[in-house]
């Protein structure tokens, strides 16, 4: 098809998408501990919730693996940008083994605050996905029996929680929209509700909701490129849908894509998660140029300049 015959597709692209500072930081630690360390160097848990970033650090020496028994003790391990339970690094230093805590400093922000809240007396009440590794990680922090998984506006209004203070605190990765919901709900049921200092949910995914909720209210479909176990990607889905626009759909690379769909189509939008990186998003784009021609429109809602330092140890 000579390009003058394909029909023209406008396409919003969202600003910001894809990686956060957290994600770029554990993507370098890996590689750094692997340059200082030499392979393999072990990873508990996907680094973040991308196969491509996975299999790419793969290419270079890291062994993914799920828990820290299966990491032969004088190999260096990283812990995923979702944060761990505390009882890991302390296995970790218990086997004098070399770890590099890849855990988003904004996570490690949580759960030190999450354990301060316990620490004076107050039960804690998280928000988040049963399961999902941060939420995991911030449990992980307090003592067993201190706190409730809150999930929907129903478990809110159905918990039984003891008598006392009681606090809230948030994954990071959540719908700001479900989210200020949920905490209404629990308002209403405990007016007594202590507010955590700061807002849990993270700078990157309040950005990237707030970016392709501009896109979707002018596209007739939108594309996010993400992982399906990647919370704050399922989230972009949701949020579009929300915004109104007819469809969103998440596809993990370019050829995942049918651009048939899009047939008739004058705009659509494109995002990514936090942990998908941009070559993805330019194979998505490239798939689509098989059959349109495209116009790309950069909706930039929020700057960001954020970065977060390496650990000290990997300081050359
Ligand atoms: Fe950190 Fe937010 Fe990125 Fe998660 S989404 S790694 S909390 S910056």
């Amino acid at each position: 098809v000579k390009s003058a015959a394909r029909p023209a597709l406008h396409v919003l692209m969202a600003g910001p998408r894809g990686f956060c500072a957290g994600v770029d930081r554990a993507i370098k630690i890996v590689e750094e501990a692997i340059r200082k360390f030499g392979a393999p160097v072990y990873v508990r848990h996907e680094i973040v919730h991308n196969k491509f970033v996975v299999e790419n650090l793969k290419a270079q020496g890291a062994v993914f693996v799920e828990e820290l028994d299966e990491v032969p003790e004088d190999a260096p391990v990283v812990f995923s940008a979702h944060g761990v339970p505390k009882s890991v690094p302390a296995e970790a230093r218990r086997r004098q083994m070399i770890y590099l805590d890849a855990t988003c400093p904004l996570v490690s922000k949580v759960h030190r605050e999450t354990e301060h809240q316990s620490a004076a007396g107050r039960h804690i009440l998280l928000i988040g996905h049963a399961g999902h590794p941060e939420v995991v990680g911030t449990l992980g922090q307090l003592p067993p029996g201190s706190f409730t998984l809150v999930e929907t506006v129903e478990d809110a209004e159905r918990i039984t929680v003891p008598p006392g203070p009681l606090s809230y605190t948030t994954q990071t990765t959540l719908s700001v929209e479900d989210t200020a919901g949920i905490v209404a709900a629990l308002r209403r049921r405990f007016p007594d509700l202590i507010e955590p200092h700061k807002d849990s949910i993270c700078y990157a995914t309040t950005n990237r909701q707030g970016a392709v909720r501009a896109i979707a209210e002018r596209a007739e479909m939108v594309v996010v490129v993400g992982a399906p176990n990647s919370s704050n990607s399922v989230r972009l889905r949701e949020v579009a849908e929300r915004a109104g626009c007819p469809r969103a759909i998440m596809v993990q690379r370019g050829a995942e894509l049918d651009p048939a769909q899009m047939e008739g189509m004058a705009t659509i939008g494109v995002t990514a998660g936090a942990s998908a990186p941009e070559v993805l998003v330019q194979e998505v784009l490239d798939r689509l140029r098989e059959r349109f021609t495209l116009t790309l429109e950069e909706v930039v809602v929020a700057e960001e300049n954020i970065t977060f330092k390496l650990p000290p140890l990997l300081n050359r």
